[in-house]
């Protein structure tokens, strides 16, 4: 159980009226959803069917193929394959949850198209920063993930005891996506609390591992053992790693897509590394260089995405997009190195 409620009851009011009075809902998330964004909305989603309500969930591009084991993950409309029928239905929407980011850039073309819309809008989301694009905004930028933030939402709605094996599997596995199955992002004993709570519900941990991290592709393994011997080089005296990527090593190990998550991660658990970039050409726009960064302590990624990378995102995870070569996404990095190397030194 939680102590007490961290959400202004007004809104509470105003979220459980907007859902009352809504028959068509359409749940959207981020470009490149990750488990966070998935979760959050197949969870969400699950709920408001039992609840009666028609519900769509728009995804702006591909999820990555690990995340099939999310409860109906596979039922969604994609905003690149679909743009028509995506538009029909976010016109026809009473009501539009925005999940899991904070700003209208963040969904691709789509963000104009939710603008417009007639729909009474709501993000609940875990960024710093949100922009104006929605009515009711549910901000909180200390939770683990947006997974944490819905159920909280819903508990403190009292709909604990109605929340379904399969709302409650794809909160949970946002949440562990999210943080690292609970190596980041995850201090607060309320984290440990909404865990149990899940726990409860039947979740088995194991399980969900096993489903999550133990089904990886051999081309994943392949591709991670060549970028740790060929393409990862440190720079002691900052702390720093940086990995890369390029489209054709991509194709060269048969990868897919998700092959590269979490490979951003691993230099930090060298002794002494602290700052850690990954640079990936993407494999369906061209000149694209995805840029992921990922931090120890004290040292703000999202500060040096936004000034360095064009992204953002949170202090230790943020992520963001070069249009340029590798060679030229490598010299904004050493340049990147030396416009925060007071930020990176004092670690
Ligand atoms: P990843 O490295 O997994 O792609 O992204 C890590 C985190 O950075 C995401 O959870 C998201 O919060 C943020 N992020 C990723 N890409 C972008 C981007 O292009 N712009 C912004 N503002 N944030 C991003
Ligand atoms: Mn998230």
């Amino acid at each position: 159980m939680f102590n007490d409620s961290i959400f202004d009851a007004q809104n509470i009011e105003l979220l459980r009226k907007k859902i009352s009075q809504a028959n068509n809902v359409v749940i959207c998330v981020h470009v490149s959803p990750d488990g966070d964004a998935v979760g959050s909305a197949t969870g969400l989603a699950a709920y408001l069917r039992q609840i009666g309500k028609n519900v769509i969930i728009i995804f702006p591009n591909q999820m990555p193929d690990f995340l099939k084991v999310v409860p109906s993950s596979h039922d969604h409309l994609r905003y690149d394959r679909s743009p028509e029928a995506s538009d029909l239905m976010i016109k026809a929407a009473d009501l539009i949850f925005c999940l899991d980011f904070n700003s209208k850039s963040r969904i691709t073309d789509m963000g104009d198209k939710i603008a417009e819309a007639k729909a009474y809008k709501i993000m609940i989301d875990h960024h710093l920063d949100p922009d104006d694009l929605c009515d009711l905004v549910f901000s909180y930028p200390e939770m683990s993930s947006t997974c944490e933030l819905v159920f909280r939402i819903l508990w403190t709605m009292g709909e604990y005891d109605k929340l379904s094996f399969d709302t409650c599997k794809s909160l949970y596995i946002g949440m562990m996506t999210d943080t690292g199955e609970l190596s980041y992002n995850s201090n607060r004993s309320e984290v440990f609390t909404t865990i149990a709570m899940l726990i409860e519900k039947g979740i088995d941990r194991d399980e969900v591992h096993n489903e999550l991290f133990m089904n990886g592709t051999e081309s994943r393994y392949r591709m991670q053992g060549h970028m740790l011997k060929d393409n990862l080089t440190l720079y002691p005296e900052f702390g720093a790693a940086l990995q890369t990527l390029t489209k054709e090593e991509f194709k060269e190990y048969g990868c897919i897509k998700g092959d590269t998550e979490g490979n951003v991660n691993i230099p930090l658990s060298i002794k002494g590394i602290n700052f850690s970039v990954f640079l990936r050409e993407d494999t369906e726009k061209e000149n694209t260089i995805r840029v992921s960064l990922r931090s120890l302590g004290d040292i703000k990624c999202n500060e040096i995405s936004a000034a360095c990378f064009n992204g953002g995102g949170h202090a230790r995870a943020s992520g963001g997009e070069l249009h340029c070569s590798m060679e030229e996404a490598v010299e904004v990095f050493n340049k990147a190195l030396i416009k925060f190397e007071d930020m990176l030194k004092a670690r």
